[in-house]
């Protein structure tokens, strides 16, 4: 199933293939102010999903949430089928779909990946760093 749509940024701000976990960072639907980070660990596919401040998602209940299933339908669409299967580890031929992917899903894990909003945060902060015209402080000594 070819994927063309393109990478929500929106409702999944951040999505990375990282030191053995597809993790990243998801929009809540309902409160703008709030973010929550997910992750599934390759190859037993355990899972979890927290807000930025480190509580647990209400959605989680024995099976991934919606927060989940965003995440995995975004590294989809960023890194493709192939590579999202391939780094979790999955030999299962019939993937072909996030759904497939869902079926191999581990256990619930209570680990909350608080350092993955800080890569996000560090991550945004490199994206904004081309947009400034201000002087980076490392380069004030040239401009002095
Ligand atoms: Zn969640």
């Amino acid at each position: 199933m070819p994927l063309d749509r393109t990478r929500d940024v929106k409702k999944v701000p951040f999505v990375e293939l990282y030191e053995g976990r597809l993790q990243g960072v998801v929009s809540s639907g309902s409160d703008i102010e709030r973010v929550y980070v997910a992750y599934f660990e390759a190859n037993s596919l355990n899972f979890c999903c927290s807000t930025n401040n480190n509580r647990p998602c209400g959605g989680l209940r024995g099976a991934p949430c919606k927060h989940l299933r965003e995440l995995l339908n975004e590294a989809v669409i960023q890194f493709g089928i192939e590579d999202v299967t391939h780094f979790l580890r999955l030999h299962d031929q019939t993937i072909h779909s996030t759904n497939d992917i869902l079926k191999h899903s581990g256990q619930q894990v209570n680990v909350y990946g608080s350092e993955i909003f800080s890569r996000f945060l560090s991550d945004l902060q490199l994206l904004e760093l081309p947009q400034t015209s201000l002087p980076i402080s490392p380069m004030m000594w040239f401009t002095e």
